[in-house]
Order: C-alpha cells, then structure tokens, then sequence
C-alpha cells in the first residue's frame, strides 16, 4: 500500500477549557497536587483527541493542555530554570520602557507571558514531551505529533543577562547544553516510538522581520541583544543541525515550524513579510519537513518554497486566528499552487499554528477550531480523489 497523500496534521495546541485554566492557576499556587492536575489535563486531552479523530485527522495531538504557553512549561522539566513573570524578567531589563513599549504596542498578553530563564547549569528533570505522548498513544491509534520549544528559541529565552552568566558567561555556553537536552528528549521519542516531533522556532522570524526595537524580542522574552540577523540565522541553523545530527531516518519525522507570531487576533500588528530571508535556513536544515504558515497574506507567496531545497512541507491551510472557516475550494486552491513547486508525496497540510498558543488567550472557541479542521480534512479527501 502506498502511503496516503496530503496527510493531514494538527499544529499542537488548543483552547483551554475554565477547568483547565483554573487547574493551571491552582497548581501554580500549590494549590492542588500533581496528579490531581494530571487527572483534569488528561481528561481535556481525551476531549480533544475525540475532536481530531471526529475532523478525521492524521496526525493528532493532546492540545497541549498541561502547558501555560509553548515554551515556558519547559521549566519543570529542567533543573535550575526559574519561570519569570513579565514583571519578574523587567527588572533585569535596562530599557524598560521601550520594552513595555513593545508589549503595549504589539497587543502581547503580559499576563500570560512567562518566561524560562537558566539560573544554573540545565539539565533534564524529566522527560519534557515522552510521557504526554505515552499517555495519548495509549489512546488512539492515529499517529501523534508532539511539538517541543526549538534549540534557538530556548537559547534566546533562557539566557538572561543577571541570571544566567555565572553558570552560562554567554548564550553560546546555554546552547550546547540545551542541544545535549533536546538530543536526549529525541532519542527518547525516537525509541518510544513518536511519528512527528516539532521543532518551534516563531522566533526567527522576528529576527529578519522586527525593524523597530530589533535588539529586543518580547516572543521569548529574551533580552540577549541581537547580533547581525544573518549571523543569529546561522546560529540557529548550526543549533537545529546539531539536535537532529544522526536522528533523522530513523521512523520519526523531525520537522520545524516557523510561523509570525500566534499572541493576538489583531493581525496587522503581527509580523510580516515573505520566507526569503529565512530561505539560508530552510535550505540546509536537516529536518524532513517545514512546517509553515501559509493562510495569511503576511506570509508572502509560496514561490519562496521553491528555493527551499526538497524537503516535505507542512502548509498552513487556515488560520488559527479568524472566525470564518475556510472554505474546501480555497484550501484546495492553495495546494494548487503549492503542487507546482512541490511534488504531492512531501505535501502536508495544516493550520497556521496553535490554536492555543497560550492559555490565557485562546485564538478561537472549540467549536470553530474543530470546523477549520473538518474543512482541512475535506479538502484533503478531495485531492485524494483527482488523479495524481
Ligand atoms: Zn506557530
């Protein structure tokens, strides 16, 4: 049997339920015990998963649930990571008025901004994803998807100056170790068996598409002061090739995912512009696919996958962030025009991004983000049915 074309694959996260939400609050505050948060996450998971499965996707995920937002719930799973408020990581801010500035003007929720920052050598408390995944498997039969925080966008957030240097004197210093942990977190999945792990790393966008205030990023938090954009590309890339260094080929499917942003439904504040910065990157990453956004103008056209070399690519096919449901004929028109570039067997498609990407500030209700994913799925059925 030939494998099933345009596979169809969730993002990773999803709108948190009150319970949920009240859940994170209250193990937050020591107010109720692991397994008692387990038992409302798992639940959710479980919900969540019945959605995918009802939608008839490929590739599912648990939603993320047990996660305040994509990148800072990391710090449980790592020894000495001390998770930072908004106003907690301000005080080591020099310029907090620009700072404040950005948040402010870019619509960021500083409530739900948290950030993970290295206060000493890391290294893994426990696992970060393989037991989330363990417990989905045990669940369904479909493939599953796990996405984890990419090496750079975990340098840039972790290192932070009056923190870190004792341990880390610069970032470089954090990236090999956040290598070594990410390379260990992989094997793992790798041995238990995960058919996609994500890589996500939105942050490199903002390096080639923030003009003002460009030493800054608010996306991670990271105050490390940007060096030229060409070379923070070459450093993420010499990262990402490190963590999937003997990994790929080996039944799981490595990919990245760079998308503009995912923190507000306003979009004109989001960030735009075309790949064609970032195509150093996308060309001589070692990963099998790119996954990326693609339903929103603000990505440019799709020509730029051209020179993306031949890997497969995940297109976002609709936005997380709107509350009109994509019709089939135009996510079917948008493969279209990806087939002339790229041949159907490395075609996935998907949303934009999460639709919860941070759990204070779903980017939709349930009801809608289980549409936008029927419509994908629809649209797959019928690509399916022409002739190759
Ligand atoms: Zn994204």
């Amino acid at each position: 049997m030939t494998a099933k074309r345009f596979p169809t694959a969730v993002m990773g996260s999803w709108p948190r339920s009150k319970e949920v939400l009240r859940a994170l609050r209250d193990k937050r505050a020591g107010r109720i015990s692991e397994e008692e948060f387990l038992a409302v996450t798992q639940k959710a998971a479980l919900q969540i998963l019945k959605w995918q499965e009802e939608a008839g996707i490929d590739y599912v995920s648990d939603g993320e649930q047990r996660r305040d937002n994509y990148i800072s719930f990391i710090a449980e799973h790592l020894e000495n990571v001390r998770m930072l408020s908004v106003s907690e990581l301000l005080e080591y801010i020099d310029d907090k008025a620009s700072f404040e500035e950005i948040l402010g003007t870019l619509d960021v929720p500083s409530f739900s901004m948290t950030n993970p920052a290295a206060t000493g050598k890391i290294s893994r408390k426990k696992p970060i994803v393989l037991n989330d995944f363990l417990f989905l498997k045990k669940h369904t039969d479909k493939a599953v998807k796990v996405a984890i925080p990419g090496p750079y966008l975990l340098t840039r957030s972790m290192w932070v100056e009056g923190l870190s240097e004792d341990a880390y004197p610069a970032k470089e210093d954090l990236a090999a170790d956040i290598v070594k942990v990410l390379r260990e977190e992989l094997e793992d999945l790798i041995s238990a068996g995960v058919e996609f792990v994500q890589f996500d790393e939105p942050v490199l966008t903002e390096v080639v598409f923030t003009k003002k205030n460009a030493n800054r990023t608010f996306m991670c938090g990271a105050l490390t002061a940007k060096a030229d954009a060409r070379e923070e590309i070459a450093f993420a890339l010499s990262l990402m090739n490190q963590v999937t260094e003997g990994m790929l080929g080996r039944g799981t499917r490595i990919a990245v995912h760079v998308c503009r942003g995912n923190w507000s439904t306003q979009d004109d504040i989001l960030l735009r512009g075309p790949y064609f910065p970032l195509l150093p990157y996308f060309r001589q990453v070692n990963v099998d696919q790119l996954v990326l956004e693609y339903a929103t103008p603000r990505a440019g056209e799709l020509d730029a996958v051209r020179e993306m070399g031949d890997k497969e690519i995940g297109l976002g096919v609709v936005n997380p962030r709107t509350e009109t449901v994509e019709s089939v004929e135009q996510i079917i028109g948008r493969v279209q025009e990806l087939r002339k570039f790229v041949p159907d067997e490395k075609i996935f498609l998907n949303p934009d991004c999460g639709f919860g990407t941070f759990s204070q500030r779903p980017m939709n209700s349930d009801q809608i983000a289980l549409e936008k994913l029927k419509a994908i799925v629809k649209a797959a059925e019928e690509l399916r049915g022409q002739a190759p």
